[in-house]
């Protein structure tokens, strides 16, 4: 090995490294930050590495070079406009077609090096077959899924489940048809055989996607996360690049504990994802008997009272305490709270919100201390014994329907709020939740119902309970 492609293959070992110690760094809020700087630097080194092999090779005309520029530039500049200027709120949307894009590109490698390699007339080793059918696969399953996600999470597509009947049979089938041509290919290359494999690839990527839908789109969005990272990986190992490989691999294994932990804190099989749908919520739009009736709102007096003679108040944060932006206004709430010696927590549900880790990162903002923030299995047997469940802006993970079968969130573990002696509800109407379902907490004689905008209402309860102890 030359001094040069040492020099290279060591700038790869060591970019792999700052991505792992990246990875590590991002385990605890204080020190993200820091991780993405250190991965950030560990991607900047194998680019320049990278780029000083392409040209150090000589195989790249100055058309390549104009070409590869315009689609850095391109790429760079709409990415960092995305990032820059997307609502925290949007950010699940924006990780999925980022899985797109990442899905997409691994895939264009695969099928440019195969069609490099059939058109030289030399034949294709089964090795690079192989490899290349796995980041076509993956590549193609991700970008449609992942598209077909963001559609759903954007609310240009249903987010309820979309089924026909026959439509696992259908998922089965295009897993057969793209099987059969992975074998068709190992046996005789074929650039039409390829064509097949990825449509049939795309195909499944929508169908699979589809009849997901209520509360169970975090699982999907993690899974293809996961895929994304094994494309890359496999990409890597078709043009023989470490870099790749060790990034993709670190994606794809991290990718897959997460699906694996949201798959088992939402009580659903990863098995079941991908041959279609999750087999609950076949009844996704039913309505709960009796929601919406008897229901008792309240005003901001009424739940300042409770609040303030309280000894006990979880706080239980959801998806309208992000889009409110109402994470320094709860913060402050309670700070007063516990200054007149109310004992406060924050109830985190695994799928609160619209991304991994909504709340903890929302909360953090707002400088609420990590060790006030309970985990769901730690929070649920404190209800029991809570004056006051403040729930704000969640919905779908409070719901008491999960514990019933036949609905959309069915089987999914939520926080037992009502089990408090008391429940006041912070939301703007009885409009419903990302699972599209009634709420029967509402309509519970210990849930009361305080209507206003998060941080509106928020704000104003501070003012009442100040009000209220001089
Ligand atoms: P939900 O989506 O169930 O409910 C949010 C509630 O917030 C709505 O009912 C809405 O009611 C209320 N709301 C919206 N805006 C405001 C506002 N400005 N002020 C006050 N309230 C507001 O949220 P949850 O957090 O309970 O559950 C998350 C759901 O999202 C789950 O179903 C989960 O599976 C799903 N999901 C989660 C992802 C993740 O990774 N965490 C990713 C994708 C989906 P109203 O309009 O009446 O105000």
């Amino acid at each position: 090995m030359s001094a040069f492609s040492t020099t290279i293959q060591l700038i790869y070992v060591a970019a792999a490294s700052c991505f792992v110690l990246g990875l590590h760094l991002m385990n605890n809020p204080a020190t993200a930050r820091r991780g993405n700087q250190v991965s950030t630097a560990g991607m900047v080194a194998a680019v320049v590495a990278t780029l000083a092999l392409i040209i150090h090779s000589g195989a790249i005309t100055v058309t390549g070079w104009i070409v590869m520029a315009a689609g850095a530039l391109v790429g760079a500049g709409v990415g960092l406009y995305s990032a820059r200027t997307v609502q925290m709120t949007a950010m699940p949307q924006l990780v999925s077609v980022f899985n797109a894009v990442g899905g997409g590109a691994a895939a264009l490698v695969g099928i440019h090096d195969y069609m490099s390699l059939a058109d030289a007339g030399r034949g294709v080793p089964g090795s690079i077959t192989v490899t290349t059918l796995l980041d076509v696969i993956i590549g193609a399953v991700t970008f449609s899924g992942s598209i077909i996600a963001a559609g759903k999470l954007q609310g240009l597509i249903t987010s309820a489940p979309v089924t026909f009947p026959g439509s696992r049979a259908v998922n089965l089938l295009l897993a057969a048809v793209t099987l059969a041509g992975c074998g068709y290919l190992i046996a005789t290359p074929s650039l039409p055989g390829l064509l097949v494999v990825i449509v049939a690839a795309l195909a499944f990527g929508v169908s699979m996607v589809m009849p997901i839908g209520g509360a169970d789109m975090p699982v999907v969005i993690s899974l293809l996360n996961a895929f994304t990272g094994t494309a890359v990986a496999m990409a890597g190992f078709v043009i023989g690049n470490w870099a790749l490989i060790i990034a993709g691999a670190l994606v794809g294994a991290s990718g897959g504990i997460l699906t694996k932990l949201m798959a088992d804190a939402m009580n659903r099989s990863i098995g079941n994802i991908i041959v279609g749908g999750f087999g609950t919520g076949d009844t996704s739009m039913a309505v709960l008997p009796g929601a919406g009736a008897g229901v008792r709102a309240i005003e901001a007096d009424d739940a300042a009272i409770q609040l303030a003679y309280a000894s006990k108040v979880i706080i239980v944060p959801g998806y309208g305490l992000a889009a409110a932006q109402a994470q320094h206004a709860v913060a402050e709430l309670a700070d007063l709270l516990e200054s007149r010696g109310v004992e406060v927590s924050y109830a985190i549900h695994p799928v609160a919100g619209r991304m991994p880790g909504h709340m903890n990162v929302l909360l953090a903002e707002a400088n609420v201390p990590y060790p006030q923030l309970k985990e769901m299995d730690e929070i649920n047997p404190e209800f029991s014994r809570t004056d006051v469940a403040l729930v704000i802006g969640a919905n779908d993970v409070t719901n008491p329907a999960a514990r019933r079968p036949g609905t959309a969130i069915s089987g999914m573990p939520i926080l037992d709020v009502d089990h408090a002696k008391s429940i006041i509800v912070i939301k703007r109407s009885m409009g419903h939740g990302y699972a599209g379902i009634d709420n029967e907490l509402y309509a519970n004689p210990k849930t009361s119902m305080y209507f206003a905008d998060a941080k509106a209402a928020l704000a104003g309860l501070t003012g009442a309970v100040k009000t209220l102890v001089g």
